[in-house]
């Protein structure tokens, strides 16, 4: 009876203690490593001086200590945490190397809870926390489930007017001579897709972002896979019905691989990773786009649109319809705040709104809760004043990157609205990248409002 009794206790004990995945996400370069780094960071340091005063729990005094813990699930790669901490707490300090493809890291808060009933049942409660790193792009493959290798062929070419022809062109060259009905030529397959790969690699080196299929420039371990060696129809015309049905022809094959990577890469993601998370914070750099002009600021809204459709819960949704995602807090964060004067963070986060007014305004996302913020993960400028036209005005001291110069600036204003076409014909802005600031190893990372945005993703669970 009594071996009953203590199993009884210790079952309503553990069901006391929670689980929560946590997934990070955005575009390359939107600062997903720097975001993860400072949030471990911070976490570890709840003892030891970490700076999270609207950290609710934190403040209340009741987070007793967080703890990393190994991870379970043996077969995802590691969140290289310590490596991106010995490279910020370098001399000179760098920037942690990003991350390619999924990661994770698990760590354990202990707490005292405030619920009474908890509280009788134990003193103290946990909450085990597994954070996932995966790429944006992944996200904008979603739509490619609901379209058959010919549409998906249509769009793409669509895509390929003004600068992205011209980037294009290599690939268009490539395909000249490609006869649908020819036997496949495995090698002349493998070196046109490296040509379309090459295109999508230009895409975003040039800072546009919506580049499809997402997994051609973050292979992972696909890299060189045949699932990654096709790429859209490159004419108007379509072959004949015949000829698709010759299994080994030239297009045929194009067909049956756009469909695998559909099926096996696309879905997967969805079904092994997705549909487990229960909130996602998605990342989003609107400076850069804003630094480099109109159809960069247009492409980096076209693809968060897309990568938003993961997050359209409405019941005729293509993501309802095949998984079924349980996602109960989305946090979309305007990151590297600290690249522009603290007086502009409000324009910011009134910016990232009009950008992802998609998600706002759906009432498809009914019972999933929104916020936006604007935050820095590891701040790497401090407050400083400059003269202009004999006055004293708000600007940023850093080291600039590359050349390591200390400089003092006023980046310019960030609209608070989507920049018309006047704004892009005045280009006010001059958003320098900055190195990390030199820092003490025993000193937390330095931020802006990751409090805010650990008290949105964390503070309820730690009640
Ligand atoms: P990822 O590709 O999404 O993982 O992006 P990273 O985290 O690697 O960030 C890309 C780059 O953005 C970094 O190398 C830094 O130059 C910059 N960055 C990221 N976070 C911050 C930040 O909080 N402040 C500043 N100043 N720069 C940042």
């Amino acid at each position: 009876m009594k071996k009953l009794q203590n199993e009884v206790i210790s079952w309503v004990q553990r069901s006391v203690d929670q689980h929560l995945c946590l997934a990070v996400t955005g575009l390359s370069r939107s600062g997903k490593t720097a975001f993860i780094t400072s949030l471990v960071n911070q976490l570890l340091s709840v003892n030891h001086g970490a700076r999270l005063p609207l950290f609710t729990p934190m403040r209340e005094g009741r987070i007793i200590g967080v703890k990393r813990v190994p991870q379970r699930d043996l077969a995802t790669p590691s969140f290289s945490y310590d490596r991106g901490l010995s490279q910020l707490y370098g001399h000179p300090a760098s920037w942690p190397t990003p991350t390619q493809g999924v990661s994770k890291i698990e760590l354990v808060i202990r707490y005292r809870t405030q619920h009474a009933l908890k509280r009788y049942l134990k003193e103290t409660s946990s909450l085990h926390l597994e954070i996932i790193d995966y790429p944006g792009e992944w996200l904008l493959d979603l739509p490619m489930l609901a379209q058959s290798y010919t549409q998906w062929s249509a769009q793409m070419r669509e895509l390929l007017t003004g600068q992205r022809a011209e980037w294009a062109s290599t690939w268009q060259a490539a395909c000249a001579d490609l006869d649908p009905n020819a036997p496949v030529d495995e090698l002349l397959l493998a070196e046109i897709a490296q040509r379309w790969t090459d295109y999508l690699h230009q895409c975003k080196a040039e800072g546009y972002h919506f580049i499809q299929p997402g997994r051609f420039i973050l292979p992972g371990e696909m890299a060189g896979a045949p699932a990654l060696q096709f790429f859209p129809w490159p004419f108007d015309e379509f072959p004949a019905q015949h000829a698709e049905s010759h299994k080994a022809s030239t297009f045929s094959t194009l067909k049956q691989r756009y469909d695998f990577y559909c099926q096996h890469v696309v879905k997967k993601f969805y079904k092994e990773y997705f549909v487990k998370f229960d909130r996602q914070i998605v990342l989003v750099d609107c400076l850069q786009p804003l630094n480099r002009g109109a159809n960069a600021f247009n492409d980096m809204r076209l693809a968060l649109t897309q990568l938003m459709q993961s997050f359209h819960y409405g019941q005729r949704s293509l993501i309802r319809r095949l998984f079924s995602p349980v996602i109960d807090k989305l946090l979309f964060a305007a990151t590297k705040a600290d690249h522009v004067t603290s007086d502009q963070h409000a324009n910011m986060v009134s910016l990232l709104r009009q950008v992802t007014q998609a998600a706002w305004q759906n009432a498809a996302f009914e019972g999933v809760k929104i916020e936006c913020l604007a935050l820095s993960s590891i701040q790497a400028t401090l407050p400083g004043v400059i003269e202009h036209q004999h006055q004293q005005v708000p600007a940023l001291r850093g080291r600039r990157l590359p050349d390591y110069q200390p400089v003092s600036l006023y980046p310019g204003e960030v609209p608070t609205q989507l920049p018309s076409a006047s704004f892009w014909q005045q280009q006010g802005f001059r958003f320098e990248n900055f190195t990390p600031l030199e820092m003490d190893a025993d000193k937390p990372l330095p931020h802006l409002r990751m409090d805010n945005a650990l008290d949105f993703l964390l503070g309820d669970k730690l009640t």
